[in-house]
């Protein structure tokens, strides 16, 4: 099921990094720089917005964008 993750290959060779489904980049820290919800990553940055974000804040849409990926992936 782990690969269900988007990753990203890095310079490193057999390292594989993981793609924030919110902002869509790798945190320099790759997976320790973030959690995984239901199989997907979100970088600690996102997390953050997430849990401040309110509704018609600048980010909001984007966050939101992020989030039905993730119930998209969580759908049978
Ligand atoms: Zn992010």
């Amino acid at each position: 099921m782990y690969r269900r993750i988007q990753q990203r290959q890095s310079g490193q060779k057999g390292i594989l990094l993981p793609v924030c489904v919110v902002c869509g980049e790798t945190p320099p820290k790759g997976i320790a720089g973030g959690i995984l919800v239901s199989r997907c990553f979100i970088c600690t940055r996102c997390e953050k917005e997430i849990v401040r974000s309110r509704v018609g804040d600048s980010r909001y849409s984007e966050i939101k964008e992020g989030l039905k990926r993730i119930w998209g992936y969580v759908k049978p």
